[in-house]
């Protein structure tokens, strides 16, 4: 016969999955000896063989007995017996921790008889009936499904014709009163009267917490959080304790270390003469277990010590449950305590300087995307506010500041100091000064990579895009949300992390990189084979870069560069000239902008590699659109008028129906080559003015959107024209490099063709996705793909973490090719993908150089990297 069933004592090193966490638990205290009370598990593949049939599985009851006679001989107690009477608890347990989620019963074998036996033995009347109550109540609600309500109200009544707040104060008189409403209440709900049988009660206990696995709270727990509903609960039956015996007794919960912040120290709460769930229950107020040490100053010494001890057990933070009956302290449970993220650096560092664990351990124990909150401006999770809508969580943090609706007024407040969020229909390159000096950033239109959400998240100014139910009149100077109207200097709070927009000002965390963070990524650092670099298109950028720790600059977009104010008109200019002499002169007025720009990239990153990315938008994103056009041509006069009128027609004539795939990129490179020599010029003139300071300088010139070699052969040339031009007025020359994107499926797939021409590679894996899927992220984010998701065909958004089936097997076909042609051919990936722990995996798995991703995700990035290294290391 198949054994369903281990005892406490024999059942140390099964797996948590048969015995669940909860049982394995108890199964290793009571190796190291810690006093638990006695009990047994009965397995989570019982639990499925029961669900199968619907019935316990032949031989699993007798197992049941015989394991109950060792408890009995173990405690000296008789389950069932008037004299010194045994009660159990029944508790259930599931692999991974679901707290809360399934049930326990507690104080089970009472009836009429043993409660006598009880009483006899104990003396406490007042205990024995509050016992009884809490039985009664448990099994009526958890087996036979009575509402709890019911017996609240009951209760609650008692309370306050007593004129009592506290459950302690119910004397012995009331609690019989109470019960025997009670055992009506059950007679009433379930047309049977309550089971006097301990063995028919244990029965039905088992069976309910084997049942409580498919309610529904436990199954919505497991959607959510991806737990395979396959696995079963344990069910833990085990000897009670009482916390409920009087002043001398009590009940709490203590974690070896603080889990908010990770200071070694106690942490939890425990309640005098109380029982089970009192301490969560929000009736009676816990207790700091700092006061432990006052109201039973021996107790505590004993917890100390097996904190301690547990925790070198575990070397990992605990989070005990524990009970004390009349002065004897029992343990009833143990896990691995959650923490905050900041709690959970601490202890990483910390655990390893105490020895306890090895810096290997310490990275692997980080949840990189969970470090991320340490990174961002936070709502102080205590905080209260009003949500008045939700929409894309475009760039993460949060930022509180009074409303303003126009660039100009939000540059001139936020460099006042003054808080401000730029509230737009949507943000335009136009935008760009107001962003600049705003907190934060809210637009009606737009998704993920709309500017507004690119620029946003490349600054770290947190943004909420794409609500689409919020109406701006920008001649009012309001908007209006779901009957809520905002009006310009109002206060509002916005989350990117989550796309919540709050009324008003909230309590914020600010970010921060602790000296023991910094140093465990100076550990990763070792480990890691990618290196990480960052995505920084102004020197600020890269300064932020390099505190963060990057190793480089993985890409600059210059066009970013054109979109300042003082510079656009230029832009425009050139844009919109007759001839070629015209586009030259604008074209010279730029240069001296972006030579700028790029000595002071080169300054910063002194010697550290810095790929430049060629122009690569469509030239009509730098112009107004349409509608602003027309209704600026209604007012205007004469020259003023004309020239509006010119604008106009350009900006028709360059519309494209999908702009995505139209005239940008190399594309555009080749039909205005003059725009290359000007950044070609201005990137080799910054590099000879910054070496001459005695900096080193790496410049690496990128050209974007090549889809076949003979693209690049041309942009090349006349990059080496331009480069040639500039090292024969100088009378000096200078390495540099050229290399392209591998961003178009085409390129992925003559990899080894273009490898012929190009010094590097980088996946530009956000457009790499939109042409290998077909699909356009800023129409499908927000929109269809969380359909998507909820239909289960696709598990993440791609644009998030790497379709490893379709666009990871065109960058492994890419690698392939590539370096069969030049062996160590450098290759990277820029783009978000780049700070997205699970596709860091990839990369490395991959053998890719390098990855480049935001500044601000760059210490996640570090992280990651070191983990897929050491994942990778551990299985071999
Ligand atoms: P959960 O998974 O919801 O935490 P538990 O099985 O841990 O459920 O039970 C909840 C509470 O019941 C425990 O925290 C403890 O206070 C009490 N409890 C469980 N088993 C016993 C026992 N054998 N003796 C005394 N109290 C118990
Ligand atoms: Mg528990
Ligand atoms: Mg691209």
């Amino acid at each position: 016969m198949k054994n369903w069933i281990y005892s406490f004592k024999n059942a140390a090193g099964k797996s948590k999955k048969l015995l669940g966490g909860k049982g394995a638990g108890l199964a290793e205290m009571t190796k190291i000896n810690l006093p638990v009370p006695p009990g047994f598990v009965i397995t989570t593949s019982c639990c499925l063989a029961y669900q199968e049939k619907n019935k316990f599985p032949p031989g699993m009851w007798t197992q049941v007995l015989k394991e109950l006679q060792a408890i009995e001989e173990g405690t000296g107690k008789k389950f069932g017996q008037e004299e010194n009477p045994l009660l159990l608890s029944v508790r259930s347990g599931a692999p991974v921790s679901m707290p809360g989620m399934m049930d326990t019963i507690l104080n089970l074998g009472l009836n009429q008889k043993t409660l006598l036996g009880l009483i006899k033995k104990t003396n406490n009347e007042r205990f024995v009936y509050d016992s009884y109550r809490r039985f009664i109540q448990m099994f009526a609600n958890i087996v036979m499904k009575v509402p709890l309500k019911k017996f609240e109200d009951i209760l609650g009544n008692e309370r306050e014709q007593l004129g009592v707040e506290d459950d302690i104060a119910l004397k012995t008189k009331d609690l019989q009163r109470i019960i025997k409403k009670y055992l009506q209440i059950y007679q009433q709900a379930t047309s049977q009267s309550f089971p006097v049988d301990p063995q028919q009660q244990l029965k039905e206990a088992i069976r309910a917490v084997f049942d409580s696995w498919n309610n529904k709270r436990a199954i919505d727990y497991r959607n959510f959080n991806n737990i395979p509903h396959s696995f079963g609960t344990a069910v833990s039956v085990q000897a009670m304790v009482f916390g409920n015996m009087g002043q001398n007794s009590a009940t709490g919960v203590v974690f070896t270390r603080n889990p908010a912040n990770g200071k070694k120290e106690f942490y939890g709460e425990f309640l005098t003469n109380a029982q089970g769930e009192d301490v969560v229950a929000g009736i009676r107020t816990p207790k700091d277990i700092k006061k432990l040490k006052k109201v039973m100053p021996k107790i505590n010494q004993q917890i100390q010590k097996i904190a301690q001890k547990l925790e070198n057990h575990y070397r990992d933070v605990q989070d005990m449950e524990f009970t004390v009956e009349e002065g004897k302290l029992w343990l009833l449970q143990t896990r691995h305590g959650k923490r905050t993220a900041a709690a959970a650096v601490n202890i990483a560092y910390d655990m390893v300087k105490e020895g306890l664990i090895n810096k290997k351990e310490a990275i692997m124990r980080l949840d990189a995307e969970q470090i991320s909150q340490l990174l961002h401006t936070q709502i102080d999770p205590k905080a209260r506010y009003e949500i008045i809508a939700k929409a894309l969580a475009a760039s993460p943090g949060a930022a509180t500041g009074e409303v303003v609706f126009s660039p100009d007024k939000a540059e001139k407040k936020g460099k006042l100091g003054d808080d401000v969020i730029l509230v737009r229909p949507e943000t335009s390159p136009e935008d760009v000064h107001g962003v600049l000096q705003s907190r934060g950033v809210l637009t009606t239109h737009g998704g993920m990579t709309s500017h507004a959400a690119v620029v946003a998240r490349g600054l770290g100014i947190p943004c909420v895009s794409g609500c689409e139910e919020m109406k701006i009149d920008l001649q009012k100077k309001e908007f209006q949300i779901k009957g809520y109207i905002i009006k310009e200097g109002e206060t509002i709070t916005i989350n990117g992390s989550n796309g919540e927009i709050i009324l008003g000002r909230v309590t914020m965390i600010e970010p921060k990189i602790s000296q023991k963070l910094k140093n465990v990524l100076v550990w990763a650092d070792k480990f890691a084979q990618l290196n990480v670099h960052a995505n920084a298109d102004y020197p600020r950028d890269a300064i932020k870069a390099r505190q963060y720790g990057a190793q480089g600059v993985g890409l600059c977009r210059t066009e970013h560069m054109f979109m300042e104010q003082e510079r656009l008109p230029l832009v425009q200019k050139m844009i919109l000239s007759q001839n070629k002499k015209e586009r030259l002169s604008a074209l010279q007025e730029i240069k001296k902008f972006q030579k700028k720009d790029f000595i002071g990239l080169f300054r910063v990153m002194n010697g550290l590699p810095i790929i430049i990315r060629l122009i690569d938008p469509p030239l009509h994103e730098f112009l107004p659109n349409t509608q602003e056009i027309k209704g600026k041509i209604v007012n205007a006069r004469g020259k003023e008028k004309e020239k509006l009128e010119k604008m106009l027609q350009a900006v028709n004539q360059m519309h494209e129906t999908n702009p995505m795939l139209g005239l940008r990129g190399c594309r555009l490179a080749i039909i205005m080559p003059e725009i290359i020599t000007m950044q070609t010029q201005a990137i080799l003139e910054a590099a000879l003015d910054v070496k001459k300071e005695g900096k080193k300088v790496k410049p690496k010139i990128m050209v974007p959107l090549v889809g076949d070699v003979k693209e690049l052969i041309f942009v090349k040339k006349e990059i080496e024209k331009a480069a040639k031009g500039v090292f024969e007025n100088r009378g000096e020359a200078l390495n540099f490099s050229i290399g392209t994107m591998i961003e178009l499926p085409r390129a992925a797939l003559t990899a080894d063709e273009i490898a012929q021409e190009a010094d590097f590679f980088s996946f530009g894996t956000n457009d790499l996705t939109q042409t290998t899927l077909g699909i356009s992220r800023d129409d499908a984010e927000g929109k269809f793909l969380n359909q998507y998701q909820e239909k289960n065909i696709i598990e993440e958004s791609p644009f998030k973490t790497i379709d490893q089936n379709g666009v990871g097997m065109l960058i492994k076909i890419a690698v392939k090719k590539g370096r069969s042609v030049k062996k160590g051919l450098s290759i990277g990936l820029c783009g978000e993908h780049g700070g997205d722990p699970k596709s860091i995996k990839f990369c490395h798995q991959v053998k890719l150089n390098y990855v480049s991703c935001s500044p601000f995700r760059i210490p996640i990035a570090r992280l990651a990297a070191a983990q897929a290294a050491l994942e990778e290391k551990n299985k071999k």
